[in-house]
């Protein structure tokens, strides 16, 4: 049996703390809310909603229950074939409580909800509308499952109202079985983000992000790269994948951060309008960040 790899020094984790900490978690369990920062344990959670040196708050929010439908290899999300039905009150709540925040960029994100007829899409794109009704300067990063590539699904959040449309590759594409659910897939994956960039307005970014350190090789990631910029797709991130529990798929390697380096200046070369490129990155990591800079050019 192989002994898990040592984790290196650049592989810090900060420590959570301050007096927005403290007031988003309380808010959070008065309406049982539920964040991929917590979930998935993000080591960047301390920085990320205390706005960290930068002073731009963030948060990953979840909706549409805690409980996924699929079954991801890298995934510490609960699952189950036969979620509760979705809150009703979710999209009011969600919009009352990060309004209430101060934050200026969120991300919003979902399980996977293939028991519903529409994937969970209505939903999300309430809890879209809902929230900029309430504060309409906030920064709206909708970080969709692939609702099955169903357009109706893709066009109903694109145009929500939301700034940025992401959802994430995960891993390149030759390891996309092994990774990621059975019923997820790339060409599903590329077509998603292809319809977004079209049925969105303009103006409109879209994202994705993989992990890296599941065993694909270099060429595998640049190649995967290349067809996701010939979808039209403006911001990439990339980060290391950390294994969540003993249960999950383990760490194959553990990219430097030169590597990281280098694909963030190719992908820059490529025409990606921002890449965000390091060890401790997650798709959500500095968002805000990411889209100030692309809107700004
Ligand atoms: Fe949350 Fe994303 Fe920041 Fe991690 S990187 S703490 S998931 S917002
Ligand atoms: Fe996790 Fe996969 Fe479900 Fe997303 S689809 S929540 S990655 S199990």
């Amino acid at each position: 049996k192989k002994r898990p790899l040592p984790k290196p020094k650049w592989m810090k984790e900060t420590i959570p703390g301050g007096a927005k900490y403290a007031a988003i978690k309380a808010k959070l369990r008065e309406l049982k809310l539920h964040t991929v920062c917590e979930e998935a344990r993000c080591p960047n959670l301390g920085e990320c909603w205390s706005g960290g040196e930068t002073g731009t708050a963030t948060a990953t929010i979840m909706i549409l229950g805690d409980t996924c439908t699929r079954g991801c290899r890298f995934c510490n999300v609960k699952t189950s074939r036969t979620p509760p039905p979705p809150d009703p009150n979710e999209p009011a709540n969600v919009a009352e409580a990060i309004a209430s925040w101060g934050l200026n960029y969120i991300v919003i994100t979902s399980v996977d909800r293939d028991d519903l007829p529409d994937q969970g899409s209505g939903h999300f794109t309430e809890t879209v509308q809902k929230l900029k009704a309430l504060k309409p300067k906030i920064l709206i990063e909708a970080l969709v499952p692939d609702f099955r590539g169903d357009p109706s699904c893709v066009e109903k959040v694109a145009k929500s109202g939301l700034d940025v449309f992401a959802h994430n590759i995960e891993t390149v594409e030759e390891l996309q079985n092994m990774v990621r659910d059975r019923r997820a897939n790339f060409e599903q994956s590329i077509d998603v983000l292809k319809m977004a960039k079209e049925y969105a307005p303009s103006g409109t970014l879209t994202k994705t992000s993989i992990m890296l350190g599941c065993g694909e090789t270099p060429e595998q990631v640049i190649s995967t790269m290349e067809k996701v910029r010939a979808a039209g797709v403006d911001v990439m991130t990339f980060g290391q994948y950390m294994r969540p529990s003993k249960r999950h798929m383990p760490v194959s390697e553990y990219v430097t951060p030169e590597a990281f380096e280098k694909y963030r200046s190719l992908g820059v070369e490529m025409g990606f309008r921002y890449v965000a490129s390091g060890p401790m990155v997650r798709s959500s990591y500095k968002a805000v960040t990411q889209v100030i800079i692309t809107s700004h050019d």
